[in-house]
């Protein structure tokens, strides 16, 4: 049984927002850039900008797990940490169930936002403070959400969500560095999970860990999603796990979507160069298939200074002369299908 906090919440800013027929997480062309500065004995200058979210457009519906994949760098992390508000966007929108999230509001709109917006971290130990008990940890955010509700109501919520997680009530008074790596990435879920959010941005939640603890994880996350009608925004870098848990794929290149499809239409009808190039090398378990890998030419470029046009020209494989001149922009080739290239594959 999951209980609520209905007796607890004093703002409804999504009266107007229909779960059927809008999304509930919508990016528009969001750009989030971090100025490069030269400091000279007098002032300090901005010379260049890290162009680390260059104009995203997406979208998540309700209860879905979007996967989100890329190499190291391409953006993934921030994109989740503008959605969480962890991060203000340079340009463009957030819309969460119709609201667009960096427009002014009240901290009481605002608290009512970021409760239902959650993440969880790669390394939890990192992210859990290791001066406090797993108790404190997982109590913090009712006393930043609901600072009216009883200590013992907290403390009795705390347990509820520990045995949740898969973890014993007498894990609450212990600290961070006497558990697992495994037991650690429970108790970040415990504490995202503790006031029921709607969204939970997964920023490769199992990538440090063993492969038999990622394995109880994703299970984890996939019990959780249905108890609590979560949605999931995952990131990772790893294809098979994206295959695994993912119902939709985006597919990200130095900051921008190259194409985002459900997961099995991803994998059977491929129409990024830059995604058939991810899947070819995917290693298969039967030695029978023949495998034609796409091996990538150079390194990802900089985000400080990315090629023009296509930011994958330089290394695709099908790039012709207009690829370096126009930006291809995420166009729905198929219903439910988004591609940014001017020669997909399909
Ligand atoms: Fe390749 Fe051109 Fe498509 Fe970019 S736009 S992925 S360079 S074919």
């Amino acid at each position: 049984m999951v209980t609520t906090f209905e007796e607890y919440e004093t703002v409804d800013l999504f009266a107007d927002w229909d779960s059927k027929t809008q999304p509930i997480i919508n990016l528009i062309n969001l750009r989030k850039w971090f100025p490069v500065s030269q400091q000279s004995v007098l002032f300090s200058q901005v010379v260049a900008q890290i162009k680390a979210v260059d104009g995203v457009k997406l979208f998540l519906n309700k209860g879905e797990t979007l996967g989100l994949v890329g190499e190291s760098g391409c953006g993934k992390s921030t994109t989740a940490r503008v959605i969480s508000k962890l991060e203000e966007p340079t340009e463009g929108s957030v819309y969460f169930k119709g609201i667009d999230i960096f427009q002014p509001m009240t901290r009481e709109e605002e608290l009512s936002i970021k409760r239902q917006l959650q993440m969880v971290f790669q390394d939890p130990y990192s992210s859990l403070n290791p001066r406090r008990m797993v108790l404190d940890l997982i109590k913090e955010p009712f006393d930043i959400h609901y600072p009216d509700m009883a200590y013992e109501e907290k403390e009795s919520r705390v347990l509820e969500i520990l045995a949740k997680v898969g973890l014993e009530d007498y894990h609450a008074l212990r600290y961070p560095h006497e558990f697992s790596g495994g037991q650690r990435q429970r108790i970040g879920i415990a504490r995202a999970l503790a006031i029921h959010p709607e969204v939970i941005l997964l920023d490769e939640p199992v990538s440090a860990l063993d492969v038999s603890v990622q394995a109880q994880i994703l299970n984890l996350l996939r019990d959780l999603q249905i108890d609590f009608n979560l949605t999931y925004m995952f990131i990772a870098h790893d294809l098979s796990v994206i295959k695994h848990v993912s119902d939709r794929v985006a597919v990200m290149y130095l900051g921008k979507i190259m194409e985002m499809t459900p997961t099995g239409e991803l994998f059977r009808r491929t129409a990024h160069p830059y995604s058939v190039s991810l899947l070819s090398a995917i290693p298969r378990p039967d030695p029978r298939i023949k495998m034609d890998r796409i091996i990538l030419e150079g390194d990802v470029p900089s985000p400080i200074n990315p090629p023009s046009g296509c930011p994958f020209h330089p290394r695709c494989y099908k790039a012709q002369e207009i690829c370096s001149k126009e930006t291809p922009q995420l166009k729905e080739i198929e219903p439910n299908h988004y591609v940014s290239c001017h020669f997909p594959e399909i």
